[in-house]
């Protein structure tokens, strides 16, 4: 076994900017010493070689050494990580010192962050992984959401939605949303691959069954809800209600979703109707009624689920029936009420909420957080968006990615109905098409290159993805995993490791 000396070649990892961070030398000069002649190697093992160093002997084999080729890093679940390293470094020392080459044990740095994670009992397993994942940029499990878009095709066309708004023809890019968008329907063997590949991945907390259109629309898809069940996977599907009869409740009750999300946004026919300008006569009535019906017949089925979350994107038509709308759903017995202030698109900005409405929807929900003691539950993004409307503004995440990471590369992917894959909600290809399968691109270098660029993002605003489009864009302002990263802000803080989301 080779020990460091300063002949000893020291690789940190094969990013010439890490090699200088380190204090090491740029790889151009490390090869060029590899291939004057025979030198040991030391790789240290600090926090972000340790997923690395398949790569790194891949990089060395490629300068001509003859080196096995080690597993990466992958801890266990419900394990101590800080055991895992050290089981990990005795593998690889134990398989690359006949070679001259030599891992040193894990340092200071990185045994102190597993050590803090080991003692964070509370924290879920898959949420510890992701955030070791965030501090070592590495992946160590799958999503903790995924959202699989199975249509685009839409049965109705409310004011405030993207893709099928009367206003969307105002969309810079509305010629793409042509027929065949519209049609697209997810392959039924394409979403069964998905499906293996999520649950493989493990630790998908929620497989959120929707897409830019209605999911109901899809032939197939309580047969999706169920395989998704078979593979043991909690899942929410997005609907509008309108298709609930009977005969759909029945099917739907015997192998229910979790969750199940209903958007109406309205407490009224009048603004129902305002909202969904062709509307069938008496459909928010029939919405309703729909919805009466499935709780009512999941209560005599005893059956646990789906609970439902009934949704309310607020906007300048719906904004006074904000407390009408959380009675509603008591009337109705959800479980849970969702705001979400409708994200103000240049194009639907006749829609969005208007300054003057701000003081009234704060007062209105200042009540019905009040009333949850004895009513549905309200979902908690609200809260985060409250602290902007009570600025004045709709823009709830604001400048923030401007100085913060985002880390959605860990906990969410989302594949689209018409084919491909998105870093995130707003619309970033990360892979064109569905010819790759989605474990081997959330395991993939590539990946790790979106997921770097999100942590670095005041930085790195205009990388682009697959599609052209860059990482920083409006909708940052109003980033849709807002909550969710705060989530994970706040656990990185809990355990003291708040300061390696940045670096
Ligand atoms: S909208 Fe921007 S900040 Fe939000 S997840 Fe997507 S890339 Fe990140």
């Amino acid at each position: 076994m080779h020990s460091p000396s300063d002949d000893a070649l020291v690789l940190h990892s094969e990013e010439p900017a890490l090699q200088s961070q380190r204090g090491g030398r740029e790889l151009p000069e490390l090869a060029h010493r590899l291939r004057s002649g025979f030198v040991p190697v030391v790789i240290p093992l600090w926090r972000k070689n340790l997923a690395r160093i398949p790569a790194l002997i891949s990089w060395l084999r490629e300068q001509g050494r003859a080196l096995p080729m080690p597993e990466a890093f992958q801890p266990r679940p419900n394990h101590f990580l800080a055991e895992d390293l050290g089981a990990y470094h005795t593998y690889v020392q134990h398989l690359l010192s006949p070679h001259a080459l030599r891992v040193a044990p894990p340092d200071q740095e990185l045994l102190a962050i597993a050590s803090r994670l080991d003692h964070a009992t509370l924290v879920p397993a898959g949420d510890r992984l992701r955030l070791f994942g965030m501090i070592t940029e590495a992946v160590f499990v799958g999503p903790r959401v995924f959202h699989l878009d199975v249509t685009n095709a839409c049965n109705t066309n409310c004011l405030y939605c993207w893709f099928h708004s009367p206003l969307a023809g105002a969309r810079p890019d509305a010629a793409k949303l042509d027929r065949r968008w519209r049609n697209s329907f997810l392959e039924v063997p394409v979403a069964l691959q998905l499906l293996d590949d999520l649950r493989e991945l493990g630790s998908v907390e929620d497989l959120v069954i929707s897409g830019k259109g209605e999911p109901l629309l899809h032939p197939r898809i309580l047969d999706l809800v169920s395989e998704a069940k078979d593979r043991e996977l909690f899942v929410t599907l997005f609907t509008n209600g309108i298709l609930l009869d009977q005969v759909l409740r029945e099917r739907l009750l015997q192998r229910p979703p979790d969750l199940l999300y209903v958007s109406v946004s309205a407490a009224t026919p009048a603004t129902y109707r305002l909202l969904h300008r062709d509307c069938a006569e008496g459909e928010f009535e029939r919405v309703r009624a729909n919805l009466r019906a499935l709780g009512e017949s999941r209560e005599q089925l005893k059956l646990a689920t789906p609970r439902i979350v009934l949704v309310m994107v607020l906007n300048r038509y719906n904004a006074e029936e904000l407390e009408a709308f959380y009675e509603l759903g008591r009337e109705l017995g959800v479980a849970f009420v969702r705001y979400q202030v409708m994200a103000d698109e240049p194009y639907l900005r006749e829609a969005g909420l208007l300054a003057p409405q701000l003081p009234a929807v704060l007062e209105q929900l200042a009540k019905v957080e009040k009333k949850q003691g004895e009513g549905p539950r309200l979902v908690e993004n609200i809260s985060l968006q409250a602290v902007r409307l009570a600025e004045n503004q709709t823009d709830w995440s604001h400048h923030h990615f401007l100085h913060h990471p985002c880390n959605v590369g860990w906990f969410f992917a989302r594949s689209w109905a018409d084919g491909g894959y998105s870093f995130c909600c707003s619309p970033k290809a990360t892979a064109l098409g569905h010819d790759r399968s989605f474990k081997e691109l959330w395991q993939s270098e590539h990946y790790r290159s979106f997921r770097r660029a999100g942590k670095y993002i005041p930085s790195h605003a205009d990388f682009t993805f697959e599609d052209g489009t860059p990482l920083y864009t409006p909708i940052c302002n109003r980033c849709p995993h807002y909550e969710q990263m705060a989530y994970f802000d706040n656990l990185a803080r809990s355990c003291g490791l708040e300061e390696y989301l940045w670096r």
